[in-house]
């Protein structure tokens, strides 16, 4: 087994495929070199060696070491330098790298190798005393962190003791004496922490390092990043590692990171922020704010041509936003890293369809380039431009969306108010990755430092988070937990604001709006629908649902739920009366007056979806949902009935029930009382005549809920056909069941006989599959998600091993028993991306869901077709 891939030289042993085995950095370094880009050369160690150092008991496997000193030697060789070499040292950073991006989640240590010989090497040979000490002290403390587990503080706090007695504002004002100082006593600090004094081997350096690297894949913020991102699967980390540049040897030198294209709005603009005199790690640690790219051109504007030169080769090469990181080296280009940019939903839609545009990618490459949740947030609200607000200041914007919440100061508090069910904003000086916890709990992220490629607006955009940063307005005492920004002091527990848009920072709560759609999503939604093979429908109970559905793509109403316009105030009067009433007649009375309104309601749906097929299931709820429940309310029923209060409470306990999701429901009331579901159908057949007779084309499909029997089926099938005898002028129709008993499923094969199309209600299918009250979950299924005894919540997505193969196992055997059986989802699962895929995957013929997903459901079909 090759354990060890080296790259450079102008060739490298991997290539960008390798991704499982070399991480995506270690591959694309060595796509790279392949490319002949000016990488640093180097090798990398592979992840299969990291998920061998954890079966072995975090050892790593014997052997390692001479095929890491032979690359070593090879890159010696290259570099004509020796590791800790007294003259010209080479020195080598050692990365993590995983196959998924998990920006700042493991660990890095610069500048290994120097040691007290080598320091001198390196102040000789760069004639740069203060970079060469500069360098050395950044390592004891690196070393120091991530190998020896010390905090930052010790460190922290002898510089800002030197800093204070020779009166230097930046660490750039610190001169080699300083710094040669600065690094003794940072050697004193790790000795007394440490027990030991600062390796001077540097072999023993890099062999620490690099077991440092693979323990870094299982530290707290990685494992908690991956469950965010749900990132599973991998073998481990990969550790790279490689000959150094510098970009703090001097104003002639410098570091940063650019995309190819702008990643918050898609537009094909060159963009990056870099520092001049400064190591790869200031970027991204937000200490600095940066300077613009463009800036690059004034000082070295070969290096910026250059650069270009590698925007346009890379994004061609890889046909995607390409985030790439470089240093320059006294006047030198190197490219240390390039990958696929992470961006915000509209930068993503952009992007996709204007590569698709310029030939680089086909449709379903442009679909593949954006996640269900890059749409989720281009669908996200936006504030009301017409609200008034009090902007107390602003800063980039560095994730989109507006966010509303509390103000709280710490990552740990974003958390525990989280789950006392608050709103919070995390507000921060910058953030780091000990805080993901805490961002991904908020509701959105601020910051008063930092750029658009800093910690947390890289983090936030991967979540999907509102994150404004680099907000200079804010002046934050975190002692008092208040800030002051705009002549306003907020404290911990305000009420505050963010523009994840603008950058604006208002006071207080601010009323949203919802977005609104644009041509490039339109566009990427046609790419979406050229692929997709599953059909998308949506769950609308009301004309205006119906219009929003359409509007947003729908193909069909799969799932209009009638009882909720039985709750209409125009309504709810005859359904009470008709739930009262003792007898049939007065019940066949009571439903006399609500067949007009239900009539109309349907022929409002109906018209809305011209040509399309709507679904329209018969009541399903307990008829004590009805009612009210307090006295006071039932006093007042009575009253506007004319009947006495007794009778209404009276009502009220008989249709009491211990366990009502198991109880008079659903097809179970069509059977006790045929006249409820009779006079729906008829309405239904009524309005369907009306709105044909208007020119319109009308499809409509009647849905009976809850069925466990086929004879339950039968016997209301029956009632349907003795409706449709008496309405004049009929419309063709289907009629059809939900499947959300498990025993329906079970018996697929003889429902069909009598049903025409199935709509799996995965609500109820999950809740009676797994014995779970949908309404009592609360208290016990999040700790089972923490646990791990369910991987996720079974009911926001599909529980595939357990309730799926019910789903698997009806689809197939009612098509055997009816071979045009059509098949659809209509519960909450239906606008669940992970759900649409094993919907495609069982060859479902359509998903049904809120008309607010049914854009992510188009794009989920189409990427279904393609993972
Ligand atoms: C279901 O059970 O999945 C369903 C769609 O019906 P409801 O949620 O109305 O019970
Ligand atoms: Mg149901």
């Amino acid at each position: 087994m090759k354990r060890v891939y080296f790259f450079g030289g102008g060739k490298a042993d991997g290539n960008a495929r390798m991704k499982e085995l070399l991480g995506g950095k270690g591959a694309n370094l060595a796509e790279m070199t392949n490319l002949g880009l000016p990488v640093p050369p180097g090798f990398t160690i592979t992840t299969e060696v990291c998920d061998l150092y954890y079966k072995e008991g975090r050892k790593l496997p014997s052997g390692l070491d001479a095929e890491v000193a032979e690359s070593l030697a090879r890159l010696e060789d290259l570099q004509k330098t020796r590791f800790g070499d007294g003259e010209r040292p080479l020195l080598v950073s050692v990365r993590s790298g995983a196959a998924s991006s998990m920006p700042g989640m493991m660990d890095t240590i610069l500048n290994l190798g120097l040691t007290s010989r080598s320091v001198q090497g390196v102040a000789r040979w760069t004639s740069n005393e203060r970079f060469a000490w500069d360098s050395y002290r950044r390592l004891v403390n690196m070393f120091g962190n991530v190998v020896m587990g010390m905090g930052h503080d010790a460190f922290e706090h002898e510089m800002s003791a030197l800093k204070a007695r020779v009166g230097a504002q930046q660490d750039t004002d610190l001169t080699a004496a300083h710094l040669k100082e600065l690094t003794e006593r940072y050697k004193t600090v790790y000795q007394k922490a440490t027990g030991e004094a600062f390796p001077e081997d540097p072999r023993a350096q890099l062999a620490r390092a690099i077991e440092a690297v693979f323990r870094s894949w299982m530290n707290e913020r990685a494992v908690k990043y991956r469950a965010i991102h749900k990132i599973t699967g991998l073998l481990g980390t990969a550790v790279n590692v490689q000959a150094m540049v510098f970009g703090n040897t001097g104003e002639r030198s410098g570091t940063g990171v650019c995309f190819t294209r702008n990643p918050a709005t898609g537009d094909p603009e060159f963009y990056g922020e870099f520092l001049f005199n400064a190591q790869g790690e200031d970027v991204v640690a937000g200490i600095r704010t940066p300077l613009p790219i463009e800036r690059l051109q004034e000082r070295l504007p070969d290096c910026y041509q250059e650069l270009l030169r590698y925007r346009e080769l890379l994004e061609r090469h890889y046909r995607d936003l390409q985030d790439i990181e470089f240093t320059i080296q006294d006047g030198k280009l190197y490219v240390l890293q390039t990958r696929n940019g992470k961006r915000t939903g509209r930068a993503a839609v952009k992007i996709a369809v204007d590569l698709h545009r310029e030939g680089l990618v086909d449709a379903k490459g442009a679909v593949k380039r954006v996640s269900p949740q890059h749409l989720d947030q281009v669908l996200h609200p936006t504030f009301d431009p017409k609200a008034p607000k009090k902007v107390i200041g602003k800063g980039l914007p560095a994730s989109p969306g507006a966010a509303t919440g509390r103000v709280v100061f710490f990552a740990d508090d974003a958390e525990a108010w989280t789950k006392k069910g608050e709103k919070v904003l995390l507000v921060r000086h910058e953030t780091s990755p000990e805080d993901v916890g805490g961002m991904h709990a908020a509701q959105g992220i601020l910051t008063a430092v930092g750029g658009l490629t800093s910690h947390a607006a890289i983090v936030a955009r991967g979540m999907g988070k509102t994150c404004v940063v680099g907000c200079g307005d804010l002046h934050i005492d975190l002692k008092a937990r208040r800030f002051a920004a705009g002549g306003a002091t907020v404290s911990e527990g305000d009420w505050l604001s963010i523009d994840g848009g603008t950058g604006q920072v208002i006071l207080g709560q601010v009323p949203t709006v919802p977005p609104t759609t644009g041509g490039d999503l339109e566009k990427l939604l046609g790419l979406a629908d050229q692929e997709r093979r599953l059909r998308v429908r949506a769950n609308a109970d009301t004309p205006e649902d119906a219009r929003v559905a359409r509007k947003f793509g729908a193909e069909g109403i799969g799932l209009c739920r009638t009882e909720h316009m039985f709750f209409a105030p125009d309504r709810i009067a005859a359904v009470r009366e008709m739930i009262l009433a003792s007898d049939r007649p007065a019940r066949e009375r009571a439903l006399a007056k609500l067949l007009p309104m239900q009539r109309s309601d349907f022929e409002g749906i109906f018209r809305e979806m011209d040509g399309l097929p709507v679904t329209i299931r018969l009541l399903d709820p307990p008829l004590h949902e009805f009612l009210p429940k307090e006295p006071e309310n039932q006093r007042e029923m009575a009253e506007l009935l004319g009947v006495r209060p007794e009778q209404v409470a009276r009502k009220v306990e008989a249709l009491t029930e211990v366990n009502p999701m198991l109880g008079h429901r659903g097809c179970r009331l069509g059977i006790t009382y045929p006249e409820i579901y009779k006079m729906q159908i008829r309405a239904i057949l009524e309005a369907a005549g009306t709105v044909r007779g208007e020119g319109r084309k009308v499809f409509p499909e009647i849905m009976i809920p809850l069925v466990g029997t086929r004879a339950e089926f039968t016997m209301l099938l029956d009632d349907a056909r003795a409706v449709e005898k008496e309405v004049r002028g009929q419309v063709p129709y289907r009629i059809g069941t939900m499947i959300e008993v498990p025993r329906a499923a079970l018996t697929a094969s003889e429902i069909a006989q009598e049903a025409e199309f199935f709509s799996f209600g995965t609500n109820d299918l999950t809740q009676m599959t797994f014995g779970f009250s949908r309404d009592d979950i609360g208290v016990f299924l999040p700790i089972y998600v923490e646990k791990g005894i369910l991987p996720e919540d079974p009911f926001q997505s599909l529980d595939s091993s357990g309730v799926g193969r019910l789903v698997e196992l009806a689809t197939k055997e009612g098509r055997e028993a009816r071979p045009d059986l059509k098949v659809g989802i209509c519960g909450e699962h239906g606008g669940d991306p992970a759900s649409i895929q094993f919907c495609h995957r069982v060859g479902l013929d359509y998903v049904s869901c809120s008309p607010f997903r049914v854009p992510i459901a188009r794009l989920a079909a189409a990427l279904a077709t393609i993972d």
